[in-house]
């Protein structure tokens, strides 16, 4: 039963010390500045009187404690023992003191303490929890056990820190004192048993000294000789002890704190990531700087940044619960592929990091970065449904890439943005050229925003011409961008930083709104195609703003078409589905456009309000080279016509292929062949009738 207690006090103590560290490092992480009344009020609400926390300053005077936030008179605790006993020692241990009776409560209670350590070491006061002795008493006082039994807790001064049964008037007296005994207490970790004699019985104390905290604790029974049916009874009270101690532990948990800090403490002093139990953010920069200042001497490492590749759509389309199961599924793999001396931490969303330590051969790295990847790519089963994603990784050696910490984590970035890049599921290593990549689309983002200011965009226009009758049918908003430097930079450099940067949100509509404007004036058998992108989608104000924008420039619904890209349909979240319904509710029409680069699903083809599929230009390019692109044009062509869809074969540059494709059933075209994209100064004047003459004369005879 001894040990039983032990292992109980010391989880409970261990909790309070938890506390008390966690406030040391708040302090360290503050800066050495803190404000306590603050931190007390917000994150360590007590939910029971009986426990108390305060912070003393460096000399002795109250600062804050969770009764009383701003003490308004001076109390003066530099006398306690509490308080000298850190003032005088530099150590870094938790300090029990003896049971006290209160200043001005007149109550007792036991402190436990950790000493505020300041820059370099100095003294900067104390930080106490206090606690009711009568409380832990009154845990332990139901355990009976018997007329002789009792259970105390006694600091290894000797001094009685609580106690029940026969020891319940021994609080704050010398255990040795009430003894009969010579029995000294003894190594750590150690239980002895003895005989005394209590009021004319014989009765059994076991002893045991706390492997970790300044304690000991004492459990007093009747004799075993004296009580015959002890014996018997064994059984039953070591489970009653078993079950009394997992009610103490739960006792003491309750008995702490509510909110963050309760939180705090069951997730070790927020150094854990609550999820997947992986260190976080937190603990992974404390270990940066460890593996930082041990690289200084010598010893070198890498930084792997791991992002999950395809984590998001899992999670929309299965819901978080699903996600968050991935996600400890990920971190067991993780785990388990990992060595002693790695160190992986969840540094928020799909996002990891590892810290291969102690390097001794480059030739590591990559195996561990290639070990990974497969693991993680593995097909995962989770809650009987069969699901796979990957992972891209981005590395940078402590050796070649860091001058200080935070190139090292850059450099990490960067290589991982590579790897997203380059097609997921791959690792690559930080390189000088990605930071030249990197600052090369920091300068587009920055120029960007001025164009968006400084009207620096413009819009061209590319007819889409009827096979049949060789009239334009409409035309496709092309934006460009008017660099002052630079000259027209073509969409392919800044539509994916606009994407990444969200920016595209605004020039889309930009876009729209200039084409919409441009085309109002123009022949209103023509329409207008304007192209979106997939964040567009994820805007909640889509539709308004289009339908707004259709109001103010006097376009009709029916005249504008939307081209997305079959990126825009993965997602398969509500938001663009609901949006793409209410698009084509207004009577707009939408385009599938680069039809056949993308996955190509054909479930996309009946699931979603599609008008139009625009074939890429990689199949019209191959026309009369390949056979394949032949028939696989045919295939679309009269998947279309079965589905009322219309199809755009895009970019035609030669007679032979605008030939082919009116063979294949294709009903419109759109190249350089009619037209290179214009400037809508070029394209034919407002209200002009929309056939020209001498493109009909270029096309081939229908
Ligand atoms: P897209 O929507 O597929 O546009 C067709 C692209 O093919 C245009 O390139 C056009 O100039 C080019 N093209 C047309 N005919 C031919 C031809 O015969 N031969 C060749 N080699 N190319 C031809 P551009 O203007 O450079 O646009 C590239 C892409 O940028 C567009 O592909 C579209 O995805 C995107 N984009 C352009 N403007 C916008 C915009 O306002 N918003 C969004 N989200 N994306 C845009
Ligand atoms: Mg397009
Ligand atoms: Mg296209």
């Amino acid at each position: 039963m001894a040990i039983v207690l032990d292992q109980n006090i010391s989880r409970s103590v261990g909790e309070i010390d938890r506390m008390l560290q966690s406030f040391q490092k708040t302090y360290e992480r503050a800066g050495f500045e803190a404000d306590w009344p603050a931190l007390l009020h917000n994150d360590y609400r007590l939910n029971d009187e009986r426990v108390q926390i305060a912070i003393i300053d460096q000399n002795g005077i109250l600062k804050s404690s969770s009764l009383m936030l701003q003490p308004t008179v001076r109390i003066d605790l530099s006398d306690r023992v509490h308080f000298t006993v850190h003032a005088k020692s530099a150590a870094d241990e938790l300090f029990v003191s003896k049971p006290v009776l209160g200043r001005a409560s007149n109550k007792w209670s036991i402190q436990l303490t950790r000493r505020l350590s300041g820059p370099g070491g100095a003294f900067h006061g104390v930080v106490v929890v206090s606690m009711d002795p009568a409380h832990l008493s009154r845990i332990y006082g139901g355990l009976t056990l018997g007329d002789g039994g009792g259970i105390a807790v006694v600091g290894t001064d000797g001094i009685v820190r609580a106690g029940t049964g026969i020891y319940s008037s021994w609080l704050g007296r010398g255990f040795m004192e009430g003894n009969r005994t010579d029995g000294a207490m003894h190594d750590e970790g150690h239980s002895n048993l003895s005989y005394e004699t209590f009021r004319g019985a014989k009765q059994i104390v076991a002893t045991r000294n706390l492997d970790k905290y300044p304690l000991n604790v004492a459990v007093a029974a009747p004799d075993i000789d004296a009580r015959p049916d002890w014996q018997k009874k064994r059984q039953t009270y070591l489970t009653g002890a078993t079950v009394l101690s997992m009610l103490v532990l739960a006792a003491m948990l309750a008995m702490l704190v509510t909110g963050r800090l309760h939180e705090a403490q069951i997730v070790q002093m927020a150094q854990q990531d609550a999820l997947t139990g992986l260190a976080n953010r937190l603990a992974f920069r404390d270990k940066l700087q460890q593996s930082y200042d041990a690289f200084a001497e010598g010893q070198t490492f890498a930084l792997h940044l791991l992002d999950l590749d395809g984590f998001k759509s899992v999670n929309d389309t299965y819901g978080h619960p699903f996600g968050d199961k991935l996600l400890l599924a990920v971190a067991d793999r993780l785990r388990t592929n990992l060595r002693q001396t790695d160190f992986t931490a969840r540094l928020g969303g799909d996002e990891f990091a590892i810290l291969q330590d102690k390097l001794r051969d480059e030739e590591a790295v990559g195996l561990l970065a290639q070990r990974i990847c497969d693991a993680l790519s593995a097909p995962y089963e989770i809650d009987g449904t069969r699901i796979t994603i990957g992972v891209s990784i981005g590395i940078a050696l402590a050796h070649k890439d860091a001058y200080s910490m935070t190139t090292l984590m850059t450099a990490a970035d960067l290589a991982l943005y590579a790897a997203k890049a380059d097609g997921r599921g791959k690792y690559k290593y930080y390189n000088d050229a990605m930071n030249a990549a990197a600052k090369a689309r920091r300068d587009i983002e920055a120029g960007l925003r001025d164009a968006l200011k400084w009207d620096q965009l413009e819009v061209h226009y590319q007819p889409i011409m009827s096979i049949a009758t060789r009239k334009t049918t409409a035309f496709e908003a092309l934006v460009r961008w008017r660099h002052p430097v630079r000259g027209l930079v073509p969409p392919f450099e800044f539509i994916p930083v606009a994407e990444a940067t969200g920016l595209i949100v605004q020039l889309g509509e930009w876009v729209l709104r200039q084409a919409c404007r441009d085309m109002a004036t123009r022949d209103s058998s023509i329409k207008i195609a304007v192209n979106f992108s997939p964040i567009q989608f994820k805007e909640s104000g889509l539709v308004q703003m289009v339908e707004d924008t259709l109001k103010t420039s006097g376009l009709a619904p029916e005249r504008l078409k939307i081209e997305i890209t079959e990126s825009t349909l993965m997602k398969r979240d509500s938001r663009t589905i609901n949006h793409l319904k209410a698009l084509k509710a207004l009577g707009i029409q939408i385009a599938m456009d680069d039809f056949g680069t993308g996955y190509s699903s054909l479930s996309y083809l009946h699931t979603y309000p599609i008008n139009c599929i625009k074939i890429d230009r990689s199949f019209v390019m191959c026309l009369g080279e390949s056979e394949g692109a032949a028939a696989i044009i045919k295939a679309i062509t009269s998947l279309a016509t079965s589905l009322k869809m219309s199809t755009v074969a895009e970019g035609v540059e030669t007679a032979e292929q605008l030939e082919a494709l009116a063979g294949l059933g294709c009903t419109e075209a759109q190249g350089f062949y009619f037209s290179r994209p214009m400037p809508a100064s070029d394209i034919l004047p407002p209200m002009f009738q929309a056939e020209r003459p001498e493109l009909a004369s270029l096309a081939p005879a229908a």
